[in-house]
């Protein structure tokens, strides 16, 4: 079953009087059970996609078109007194600062409690339970002796484990994992994210991976969507994108392989960056910094797909069956 499916969504910015697509045509699905990887390097709209699935969009930005549907249901025009529901039960949230989904002032137990009495409806008796429970699931040690305690008095990897513990409380149908590690050291990093792998493994819950970091892909991931300047450039298997990626920029990222760990910001083996958001080509994004670069990729170009029936897509010109033709006239 789907759980998530982004179809042609465009989010569009006002910026300077103008408007402009932060995200452009992006469509792709989460199943049950299965983890998504969105990559690619800042600036490529990955958290501007989560905003827009979350309904947290900054006020000079809009679902232009296109559509979010969560389970069976679209959600791009709810209003936020919805949205607020739905973020607190159906969709859980872990961002890279835990501190962005804590509150200092209560301690940590109470606000794990908060959603499983707002949105589930429990006792108060029933909701310190269960948040025990869900603190021992995510591995807080001694759990019920840290019910009491306060953000602050956690490290940051047990603060990220609240924050899990937190997201999951209301058994929501996806996850959105937001760059969930960017900020821990790389033994807890491990951690986490083998802790949100056996969690995903026990419930039907799908989980959106966003990150810049391909190690983190490969070893957590099913499928991956690559983004570039907003598009979705490439979807594919983990396998498939590693052993053959079809798209410029997908085989440029990959081609900095062995350091996948490295910050996609630093790669080297791709000239440039991408462009600021006004400054963005119509056609494909990718144009200014692609070895293969033609006429005709000032138009944008269509999302076309590969091999037999895996779900492998490609938006460029090159894999379009006499694209090259259409640029030489
Ligand atoms: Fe390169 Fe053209 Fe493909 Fe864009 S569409 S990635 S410019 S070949
Ligand atoms: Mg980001």
């Amino acid at each position: 079953m789907t759980v998530l499916r982004i179809d042609k969504l465009r989010t569009t910015l006002r910026l300077g009087g103008r408007d402009c697509d932060a995200l452009r045509e992006v469509s792709f699905s989460v199943a049950e059970g299965e983890t998504l990887a969105i990559v690619g390097e800042s600036g490529c709209g990955k958290s501007m996609l989560a905003m827009s699935i979350m309904g947290l969009l900054p006020a000079v930005a809009r679902i232009s078109e296109g559509r979010v549907i969560l389970g069976s249901r679209a959600i791009e025009a709810e209003p936020e007194s919805r949205m607020e529901k739905i973020r607190g039960a159906e969709i859980g949230m872990i961002f890279q600062e835990p501190m962005t989904a804590l509150n200092p002032v209560f301690t940590v137990g109470s606000q794990i409690a908060e959603p499983l009495r707002d949105h589930l409806g429990l006792s108060k008796s029933e909701a310190r339970k269960t948040a025990i429970e869900l603190m021992e699931r995510v591995r807080i040690p001694a759990a019920a002796s840290r019910f009491e305690s306060y953000p602050h008095e956690f490290s940051g990897g047990m603060r990220q484990r609240v924050v899990i513990a937190l997201a999951i409380a209301c058994r929501p149908k996806l996850l959105i994992a937001d760059e969930p590690t960017t900020a821990l050291d790389v033994t807890v990093q491990r951690q986490i994210l083998d802790l949100l792998d056996t969690l995903q493994e026990q419930g039907e819950m799908g989980m959106l991976l966003i990150t810049h970091n391909l190690a983190i892909v490969a070893g957590h991931a099913d499928r991956v969507v690559v983004m570039y300047g907003g598009d979705v450039v490439e979807t594919a298997t983990v396998r498939d994108l590693f052993r053959a990626p079809g798209h410029p920029y997908a085989r440029a990222l990959l081609a900095s392989l062995p350091r996948v760990d490295r910050d996609l910001s630093e790669l080297a083996s791709i000239p440039g960056r991408v462009p600021p958001l006004a400054m963005l080509p119509d056609g494909c994004r990718f144009i200014d910094r692609c070895p293969h670069a033609m006429d005709i990729c000032n138009r944008m170009p269509p999302t076309v797909e590969l091999g037999e029936g895996q779900g492998h897509t490609v938006r460029c010109w090159l894999h379009v069956e006499g694209g090259e033709h259409a640029a030489d006239g």
